[in-house]
Order: structure tokens, then C-alpha cells, then sequence
């Protein structure tokens, strides 16, 4: 596999997790109908981690479509650089996701 599949992997794997989450979720729902039925919370954990999993889908296809037009925030190594964080001394740093450089921005 080539890094740019890896990263893709990487890129869904809280999806994928979700996903899961949400499928088991929905198993044991009809396990829990009954008259000492807790509520209906349960009912809707599988539907809520759904669209959890749909948000986080979005959000990574968003992500890998930014960095494949190169509109985001990239490192030369061609790795999308996360969320900007202050530094010690007022500098703004991310961290690249896919070889973990840390660069440095601002002063
Ligand atoms: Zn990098």
C-alpha cells in the first residue's frame, strides 16, 4: 500500500469505528424492548452514532479532497498539516499528519 492509501485508511478509520459502534448498537436495541425498558435514549444511540459516523465520513472526504486539490494546509512531504496550536512563544504549529513534522507559523 502507498502512503496516500494509508493515509486514507487512517482517514476513516473514526468512521469506519463508528460505523461499527453503530451497527452493534442496533443489535442489542431489540434486546432491551421489554417492560423494564430503560428509555428512549437507547432507541436512538444507533441513529445518533449513524449520523456521528456520516458527520466524520464527511468530514475526512473533505479533508483527502482538500488535500488532493492541494487547497489545504500542506507540508512538502504532501501530508495535510492539522489544526493550528499557539505555540510557547506566541507561534502559531501544526503538526503534519502524515510524517508528524511539526512546523511553525508566524512569530
Ligand atoms: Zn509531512
Amino acid at each position: 500500500m502507498q502512503r496516500w492509501d494509508w493515509s486514507a485508511a487512517r482517514a476513516y478509520l473514526p468512521t469506519a469505528l463508528t460505523l461499527a459502534t453503530a451497527f452493534l448498537a442496533s443489535l442489542r436495541v431489540p434486546a432491551l424492548q421489554g417492560p423494564m425498558r430503560a428509555g428512549a435514549p437507547v432507541d436512538w444511540a444507533p441513529c445518533l452514532l449513524f449520523a456521528l459516523a456520516c458527520l466524520l465520513g464527511i468530514g475526512a472526504t473533505r479533508r483527502l479532497w482538500r488535500r488532493r486539490q492541494a487547497v489545504g494546509l500542506l507540508c512538502p512531504c504532501g501530508g495535510l498539516l492539522g489544526a493550528e496550536r499557539m505555540g510557547r512563544r506566541g507561534s502559531r504549529t501544526s503538526v503534519c499528519r502524515a510524517c508528524g513534522r511539526e512546523w511553525r507559523r508566524g512569530s
